[in-house]
């Protein structure tokens, strides 16, 4: 109990968060009690505070196992802005910089230290080892132990080696996103833990909202899209190089800051534009599946797929890149049925052999009936790893769907009638141009015009009845045929239609081009924010995440005091960038919500946090002994922001408390009146009716009731 106070405290300290997360508490409690453990917890889960809270209390140093190269730095540097001394040893060091390291850690000067398990395989760094207390040892991505795993390591199954090697054992902590049950009995077995000592605290992500998009002309979907997300970040995943490129160009054309990332690329301007986008210097990264990996990036705030992924684990992963801070975020996957041919090509140009080339298919089915799935869509995903998903998201597209249906029996019976008159022959775009009577060349040639069908559809434009098309074809009623040049057939399904037994309706299409409200304070902290980064060259996300500012341009807080209160923010970074930060704040006074401005915590099962709890109550007291705000500011040495904070939450809670010293009955019923008047949101347009006296706080104090 003690310790997991002390926890508490040095999370609070470092990373100026009030309380832990489901999960975190148990698993940091294991270790300090000495018992190796397991955490298998979501991407932006919390997983590294499960390591790097222990290790500020325990002796000697915690050495962190990743095969993400490339992320190393950006943790080391993450530690190093909370003012945790962390270090990494990787190839990417000179030697010179490596012996400088080694002699640091010798010293004592790190309490973290990361490596990539193929260090274990040095003679030399195991008799380094031997010499220095390790007091934990944490291996990250730890499904990659596991044969069953996605991304199996051999170079991980040193570890266990080399931990059985050794007289002194430290603790042991394996964390992953990514465990089936099969991976997880694998890590239980290679590492000997109970389960008793298993973690799991399921696959959900609740900040995101999944949006599935069929038959959706996809480039002007993407071009509504960005244009109402002007300064988000975001990943536009397409499944080929070519269309990775041609993307990037039709944005760039449109002057959008965007990058690139491509299997195909040079390692040197593969990395640039990742950097560009690590550092905000892009807005939007249009991508093969090959980024991602080793991306840190916590203020992505959407994953467009603009095609199908191969399966759910991927789609899964490359999604959940969006959001990593805990902040609402968009993952949309635009479907059409033509993906479904790529993939499979894929699959069917890849090394597998028998058996995994079949389940490599049978993923692609599960991940196409997620496109035609009525159920909600984060459900759908939970249950395909065998998470217990009792009730639906509420916010997916599924779960959001507006319950206006249209009709288009009619319109699909031409479609398939047209396809059977020309027997089925011919692809998408010759079914749309019969069909809406296009003088199109081809269509003469081959006498297309002649066909009862010509010009059946003709107020439709030929975009929208392709796309109509492809929805037939998501739901399945046509099934392109695999070839570079895919025709149409008709599926059973649709003979039903044609025959008049069945209906085909179709969701209303959501294209998402309600445009978002800018919110102003946010965005001037955003620009504080990357001014503070582009001067140290750090990412933005690690001077503070868009949780953290979003709490801050909703709260607004004013005092270096009110500013420690909002999540994210500890001693460190308030020393450092708190001034900053306030200045921008200021300027903003004038929204800062009436009542009670508490910022509200991490997770909804706030517990009370000690020792503070009953602060104000020490300020109701001064109060009610008749010392002016400005008096009980000096002697609690709290600004007199916080003291009025104080006493606007006591009479939220108790009427009783008097208000007269503060606001006598004549302002009061004038703020009152004024306030009827024109609404409580925002406090200036309160100000603005009232005489030059009084003052925000006092207005701030009334309303607070
Ligand atoms: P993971 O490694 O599981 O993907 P991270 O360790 O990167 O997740 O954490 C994701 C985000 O959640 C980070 O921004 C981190 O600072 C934040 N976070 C972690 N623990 C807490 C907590 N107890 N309260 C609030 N935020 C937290």
């Amino acid at each position: 109990m003690v310790k997991i106070l002390q926890a508490e405290e040095q999370l609070k300290h470092y990373f100026g968060y009030s309380q832990f997360r489901e999960g975190q508490q148990q698993i940091i409690e294991q270790i300090l009690n000495g018992h190796d453990s397991i955490g298998i917890m979501p991407t932006g889960g919390g997983k590294s505070i499960c390591y790097q809270i222990p290790a500020l209390l325990l002796p000697g140093i915690t050495l962190v196992l990743s095969p993400l190269i490339s992320l190393m730095k950006d943790q080391v540097d993450a530690l190093g802005e909370v003012g945790i001394p962390a270090t990494f040893l990787n190839s990417t060091l000179s030697k010179q910089e490596e012996l400088q390291r080694l002699s640091q850690i010798k010293e004592g000067q790190c309490k973290l230290v990361y490596i990539a398990p193929e260090r274990l395989e040095q003679h030399s760094f195991l008799t380094f080892l031997d010499e220095l207390e390790i007091s934990l040892v944490a291996i990250d991505e730890a499904h990659c132990m596991s044969q069953w795993g996605h991304d199996f390591r051999p170079s991980y199954l040193r570890i266990s080696t080399w931990l059985n090697q050794l007289s002194i054992k430290p603790s042991v902590l394996a964390l992953t996103a990514t465990a089936t049950e099969d991976v997880r009995r694998d890590l239980q077995q290679h590492l000997n833990v109970n389960d008793e000592n298993v973690f799991i605290t399921g696959f959900g992500r609740e900040n995101l909202m999944f949006q599935l998009v069929k038959g959706a002309d996809k480039w002007r979907y993407v071009e509504r899209y960005i244009q109402n997300r002007a300064n988000e970040a975001g990943i536009i995943y397409a499944s080929t190089r070519k269309e990775v490129e041609l993307l990037y160009e039709r944005l760039n054309k449109k002057g959008l800051r965007v990058g690139m990332y491509h299997g195909g690329m040079g390692e040197q301007l593969r990395q640039k534009h990742q950097d560009a986008f690590i550092h905000d210097k892009t807005t939007i990264m249009v991508a093969t599946n090959a980024f991602g990996m080793g991306i840190d990036k916590s203020n992505v705030r959407f994953v467009l797929h603009y095609n199908l992924p191969k399966n759910i684990e991927a789609y899964y992963q490359e999604a959940g890149r969006a959001g990593r801070d805990g902040e609402v975020s968009e993952c949309v996957l635009l479907f059409s049925a033509q993906d479904i041919r790529t993939q499979s090509f894929f699959i069917d140009q890849s090394d597998l052999q028998g058996e995994r080339k079949s389940q490599e298919y049978e993923k692609l089915q599960q991940m196409v009936a997620y496109c035609h799935t009525e159920m909600c869509l984060q459900q759908y995903i939970l249950r395909y790893f065998g998470d217990v998903a009792d009730e639906s998201c509420g916010k997916c597209s599924n779960c959001n769907r507006s319950g206006e249906k249209i009709n288009r029996t009619k319109e699909a019976q031409m479609v398939f009638s047209c396809m059977k008159r020309t027997r089925e022959r011919f692809g998408k775009t010759i079914v749309a141009q019969i069909l809406i009577g296009s003088e199109n060349q081809k269509i003469k040639q081959f006498d297309l015009n002649q066909l009862p069908t010509y010009g059946l559809m003709k107020n439709w434009t030929q975009k929208n009845l392709a796309a109509f098309i492809d929805y037939l074809s998501a739901e399945q009623y046509i099934k392109p045929t695999g070839s570079s040049y895919p025709t149409l057939q008709l599926t059973e399904k649709a003979l039903f239609v044609l025959k008049g037994d069945e209906e085909v309706f179709q969701n209303e299409i959501q294209t998402d081009d309600a445009p978002k409200q800018q919110d102003d304070v946010f965005e001037a902290l955003r620009v504080c924010r990357k001014e503070l980064a582009d001067a140290q060259n750090i990412p933005p996300y690690l001077v503070f995440s868009d949780k953290t500012l979003r709490q801050m341009s909703q709260f607004i807080p004013i005092t270096l005091e009110e500013l420690n209160e909002i999540q994210g923010v500890g001693e460190q970074k308030l020393q450092k960038y708190g001034e900053s930060f306030l200045t921008v704040l200021q300027t903003f006074e004038e929204k800062k919500p009436a009542g009670d401005i508490r910022p509200p915590l991490d997770t909804p099962k706030a517990k009370s946090s000690s020792g503070k709890k009953g602060s104000y109550l020490e300020t109701v007291t001064l109060f009610g002994e008749g010392l002016s705000v400005t008096d009980i500011a000096k002697k609690r040495q709290f600004s007199e922001q916080t003291i009025l904070n104080h006493l606007i939450k006591a009479y939220q809670e108790d009427e009783s408390l008097n208000l007269q010293q503060y606001v006598n009955d004549e302002k009061r019923h004038l703020i009152e009146s004024v306030a009827n008047e024109v609404g409580t949101e925002f406090l200036r347009p309160i100000k603005e009716q009232l005489p030059e006296e009084v003052t925000y706080q006092e207005i701030r104090f009334v309303l607070g009731k």
